[in-house]
Order: structure tokens, then C-alpha cells, then sequence
């Protein structure tokens, strides 16, 4: 227990009772209800899959494209196809709620935009989506597709659009290992370009990459509240089938597996939270790999379990978010030397 006054100042009426300022929260406080993900594959791909940048495609990366949960398509009637089929089949325990059309797998700004616009128009139009949220990578962000998110948004000023973006790293040699492709300053140029259509962004982050150390993912914490960042997700190092990051761990799986149980996991998690910006949405906490592909670590497919430890842990040690924010402690030591 740190003490009574720290334990005391963080808003669990705003943070529903949770340490940490969660997306649910977030959507209660401003929608006043849950409000559904329905997780989208709109028939696209991606430059390090396509050939432009590579083939092979992160290093981490599932066949699916970090969208193992939806299938691929190829029209924008397809789309609003799979788009009904998956807000029905949530719809059994959602009656008249309300949905974010989640536009997962790929890279979902690379495509003529003439399709994108028909994609993201289908779920905007529709009356039970409160908005949409777009993952890309900040290397895809051309000045037709920003002018595209900056008409969407007049045209639809009661919806919101989120982007996402998978930085993953700002540690130089992560960024090679992970095949990520694209230089900081490019992730820093499309977050100002965002930025400057106020579209809130969401930057996704990995914690427990091979040869990172807790130093380098609280560097990058740090790096982050520094920027016009609106939430983050911090998404544990998933092992999947059928990724070349799986042969490195099978040939040495202490290397690639940082967190073999969920303790140190917890640790290196609560450290972020802790020194989190207090109003930044935290969108993710952990991960959700499909059971059939995940080969390590076995834990993390209890979810629930994880969560719930995450809250035990931090409720016995009188912590929470942004209790270490104020520390100026941390040095960002990426920089210039930072190249692609
Ligand atoms: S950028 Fe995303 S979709 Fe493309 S290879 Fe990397 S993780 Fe997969």
C-alpha cells in the first residue's frame, strides 16, 4: 500500500471504479451506456504485405492481418453485408445499442479512396453506429485520404472518427527486428496532420518485445504523453502460428517470450499505467489472440483472469493511473539517429 492520499485521488466516479481511465469508462461517461465493438475486415492490405515495402509482413503478424477475427471482403456490398451480420450477431444481447464499426484487419486507409469512402460511409450512415475507428499505419495517410477523414467529419459532425496507429516501438533496433517499416518522424508527421483535423488518435504499443527493457517501454510512455495522443493500447507480445516470430521462439523461447507468467507481465504494466497521462483512454491492457493460433504465452488467454488480476494488484498497492506521471524521471532517448 503507497498511502492514503495517493490511494484517494484518482476519480472513480469518471474512471467507474477502475484505476485506470478505461475505454468502457469513457463511453459510459459520454454516451451513457456500453456501446459494442463490431470488428471489421474491409478487403484490404497492407504495403508490408502487398510488396511495396515487403512480403513477409510484421514480424508478429498473423495471416490475418491482425484482424483474425472477421473475414476478408471485396466490394462495398460485401461490407454492408458483413457489417449487418456482425452487429446481428451481437445484436441477442445489445438490444438498441449502439456500435463502433471497428475497421480491423489491414491497413484500412490503403486502397483507392474512392473505396474507403464508399467503406466507412456504409457504417456512418448507419443509425446504430456511433462512430468509426480506423487502424492504419501513419506511412499510409496520403493527403486525399486525410481530405477524405476531414470531409467525413463535416459530413458527420454527431459520429466520431478515430485512427489508430500501430507504432509498436520507438525503440530504433525493435523497430528493424519487428519489420515495422516506416521511421518515428513519419509516425510523428501523420499524428500532427491528425492532430490538425482534430481526428482523435490512438497509438497501439507492445510491451515485451525481445531485447526491450522496462526502461525502453516506460521511454516510450513517456514519448507519448508528450504528444497529441488520446489513447493508447498496450497489447502484450502475442506468439501466433504461422509468424516468423513463432520460429525464433521455437528455437529459443526465453529470448522471444519476455513474460512466461502473467506476475512480470503485471508488473511492467502497472509501471505504465502508473506513469500514464491521467487522461489519456486506455483502450487495451492486454490483448485478445485467437485461442486456435496462440502458442505463447499460454496464459494471456484467460483475459478475464488477467483483468482481474490487473485490478486485484493495483487496488492492494494503492496505485492507478498517472500516480508516477508526474515524475520527470524517465528520458526519451530516441531521437534523430532514428531512420528507416
Ligand atoms: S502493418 Fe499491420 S497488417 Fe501490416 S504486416 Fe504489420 S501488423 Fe500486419
Amino acid at each position: 500500500m503507497k498511502n492514503k492520499e495517493q490511494t484517494a485521488s484518482f476519480p472513480s466516479a469518471l474512471w467507474h471504479g477502475k484505476p485506470y481511465y478505461s475505454l468502457d469508462a469513457y463511453l459510459k461517461n459520454t454516451y451513457g451506456e456500453k456501446i459494442y465493438k463490431v470488428a471489421l475486415n474491409a478487403g484490404l492490405t497492407c504495403p508490408n504485405r502487398d510488396g511495396r515495402l515487403d512480403t513477409r509482413g510484421c514480424i508478429f503478424c498473423s495471416k490475418g492481418g491482425s484482424g483474425d477475427f472477421a473475414a476478408p471482403l471485396s466490394s462495398p456490398e460485401e461490407f454492408r453485408a458483413a457489417f449487418l451480420s456482425g452487429r446481428r450477431r451481437l445484436a441477442y444481447k445489445t438490444a438498441g445499442a449502439k456500435f463502433i464499426a471497428y475497421f480491423q484487419a489491414y491497413t484500412n486507409t490503403y486502397g483507392p479512396v474512392s473505396y474507403l469512402e464508399a467503406i466507412y460511409r456504409v457504417a456512418l450512415e448507419d443509425d446504430s453506429v456511433a462512430g468509426i475507428s480506423i487502424a492504419t499505419r501513419p506511412d499510409c495517410l496520403p493527403e486525399e485520404v486525410l481530405a477524405l477523414l476531414k470531409k467525413l467529419k463535416e459530413d458527420y459532425p454527431h459520429k466520431f472518427i478515430w485512427l489508430e496507429l500501430g507504432l509498436q516501438t520507438i525503440r530504433e533496433q525493435s523497430a528493424v527486428f519487428i519489420r515495422r517499416g516506416y521511421s518515428l518522424s513519419c509516425f510523428e508527421a501523420a499524428l500532427d496532420a491528425l492532430h490538425d483535423l482534430s481526428l482523435p488518435v490512438i497509438v497501439h504499443l507492445i510491451l515485451g518485445l525481445p531485447g526491450e527493457t522496462k526502461a525502453d517501454t516506460l521511454s516510450a510512455i513517456s514519448y507519448l504523453n508528450r504528444l497529441p495522443v488520446w489513447g493508447i493500447k498496450l497489447q502484450l507480445l502475442h506468439i501466433l502460428k504461422d509468424t516468423d516470430l513463432a520460429e525464433l521462439y521455437f528455437e529459443n523461447p526465453q529470448k522471444i517470450c519476455a513474460f512466461p507468467d502473467k506476475e512480470a507481465y503485471l508488473d511492467l504494466l502497472i509501471s505504465c499505467i502508473e506513469h500514464l497521462r491521467p487522461d489519456m483512454i486506455l483502450h487495451r491492457v492486454t490483448g485478445d489472440a485467437p485461442k486456435s493460433l496462440l502458442i505463447a504465452p499460454l496464459w494471456s488467454g484467460d483475459k478475464r483472469g488477467v483483468l482481474n488480476a490487473l485490478h486485484r494488484t493495483m487496488k492492494e498497492q494503492g496505485t492507478f493511473q498517472g500516480r508516477l506521471y508526474n515524475e520527470e524521471r524517465m528520458v526519451y532517448h530516441a531521437g534523430p539517429t532514428d531512420t528507416l
